[in-house]
């Protein structure tokens, strides 16, 4: 009856060097107010200077999103005033961004593929922090200045999977081109929600609503859910235009539920103008030339995985939209191992092991590592069981694969000779046993292969101890 429309703006924080107009360092988890100069404290006469690699990452992503990248693009001053924005107004593009007209394909889970438009992209400056402590309030301003690309949808998105499936991709490619390390919780990859309803079958825009303030994937979904049914419950109970304006709301992420923060200003109300102290942004023949050559992304990355490796259409999936798991994954097949025991290994058993801090970047057991101890099960050296126990001696100790399987014990016995001593050693020590397992008490067999996998302290091959008490018990 309702249909739900959704237009999404993205904060990326670029992970240059230095700010957007001034050489400060971008770190701007250092003492407070240690990365400051002048332009960026806006003292009076500071002038700014733009930032190139600014540029450079903007026709990456323009190049990414398959959008027109304006080789001349101009900035303009937005004006409100906020305590942490010394300036009064953020630089940022209007009139003429950088990026227009790009798109991104999403795949919905029926297989349905769908183009998002993103209608704009346009770099801006961040601001600065402000830090409520008590009764007091304090600004840090080792982030104003820092630069952002701002992206923009259409009013593109029908529900919240798509929604979801748009961000996710987004990030994906983010990550992939390294321009941002977009970490949602860090909020360098920030997400304000746009959304409406509208009867089913009408064309028309209603009244949206925006939603900030939400910091992972999961409560992305849940905003738009609970937002949805609010502006349909408005509806039904006849309330609709009392209760539905065009505002901005926060998510509160403990209630479940958006509440009103400020009214949303018109474009007006920012009396926009063209930046008067700085030039026109230029990308010239050359920059453009290198920077529009990206890195393979995530849908090419997992259509070459698929033919590559024979990984079917989920598992590509999960391994290609992470850019450092691609790459795990990669290195772990440089190894000569089957593709489907590298994913098993990455994906459920290496991934269950790492916690808090410890990611794919800084595992000590890297892909190299991985990828030996995988090959250690496929040449038999090890059991898959056992090649657990290396694992979480190798997640805590510095060691390589062989040796860790030599200090725990763990190489399999594949020796026939050694494995036989061990079952006639059983068989021999249990008379009465061998008499009721002939006598007809199958199940008495469990036993004796029980007995020889702990006489060889679970490291003779199971496989051989089976096959060679079946041979001397009948
Ligand atoms: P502003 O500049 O005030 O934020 P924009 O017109 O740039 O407004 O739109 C911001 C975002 O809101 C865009 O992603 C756009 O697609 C989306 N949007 C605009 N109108 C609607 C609507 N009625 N319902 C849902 N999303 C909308
Ligand atoms: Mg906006
Ligand atoms: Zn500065």
């Amino acid at each position: 009856m309702f249909e739900v429309v959704i237009g999404l703006e993205v904060h990326v924080q670029l992970n240059t060097k230095t700010k957007l107009f001034c050489s400060c360092a971008t770190s701007f988890n250092h003492t407070q107010n240690t990365n400051t100069c002048p332009t960026c404290l806006a003292l009076p006469g500071a002038l700014p200077v733009l930032n190139k690699e600014v540029l450079q990452k903007a026709v990456m992503l323009g190049t990414a999103l398959g959008a027109t990248v304006n080789r001349t693009s101009y900035f303009d001053r937005k004006s409100y005033f906020y305590p942490d924005s010394p300036t009064a107004y953020q630089i940022t593009q209007f009139y003429t961004p950088v990026i227009q007209n790009g798109a991104l394909e999403i795949t919905l889970s029926n297989g349905e593929k769908k183009t998002i438009n993103v209608a704009f992209a346009h770099i801006e400056a961040d601001a600065g922090k402000n830090i409520h402590d008590g009764d007091i309030s304090k600004v840090d301003l080792n982030r104003a200045g820092t630069p952002l690309v701002e992206i923009v949808t259409g009013p593109d998105m029908r529900s919240a999977e798509e929604a979801i499936l748009y961000l996710k991709k987004l990030h994906s490619i983010i990550r992939y081109l390294d321009i941002g390390d977009a970490n949602m919780q860090e909020g360098s990859f920030r997400v304000d929600v746009n959304v409406s309803i509208r009867p089913k079958g009408e064309e028309k825009l209603y009244t949206r609503v925006e939603v900030k303030n939400i910091n992972s994937f999961k409560f992305i979904e849940k905003a738009i859910e609970v937002e949805v049914r609010r502006q349909s419950e408005a509806w039904e109970d006849g309330v609709y235009d009392e209760e539905i304006c065009q505002e901005t709301r926060l998510f509160d992420q403990v209630k479940i539920e958006t509440r009103s923060m400020r009214g949303k200003e018109a474009a007006a109300d920012y009396r926009y103008f063209p930046e008067p102290d700085l030039l026109k942004a230029v990308i010239s023949d050359e920059m453009f030339d290198k920077y529009s050559v990206i890195p393979e992304l995530p849908d090419a990355k997992r259509e070459r995985f698929i033919k590559d490796f024979g990984l079917n259409q989920y598992n590509a999936d999960v391994i290609t939209s992470d850019i450092e798991m691609a790459k795990f994954f990669e290195e772990m097949m440089l190894e000569g191992i089957s593709a489907k025991n590298a994913t098993t290994w990455l994906t459920v058993e290496l991934q269950a092991r790492l916690k808090g801090e410890v990611n794919l970047t800084n595992t000590p057991v890297n892909a190299k590592k991985l990828g030996t101890l995988v090959k250690r099960i496929e040449d038999k050296t090890i059991s898959g069981k056992a090649a657990k126990d290396v694992l979480d001696y190798l997640m805590e100790n510095e060691s390589g694969v062989d040796e860790a399987i030599d200090t725990l014990g763990l190489k399999q016995v594949t020796d026939m000779g050694a494995i036989e001593a061990m079952c006639d050693e059983i068989i021999a020590a249990n008379p009465e046993k061998v008499e009721q397992l002939k006598g007809g008490k199958d199940k008495l067999f469990g036993f004796f292969v029980g007995q020889v996998m702990k006489a060889s302290q679970g490291s003779a091959n199971p496989q051989a101890v089976n096959e060679i008490l079946k041979a001397k018990l009948g």
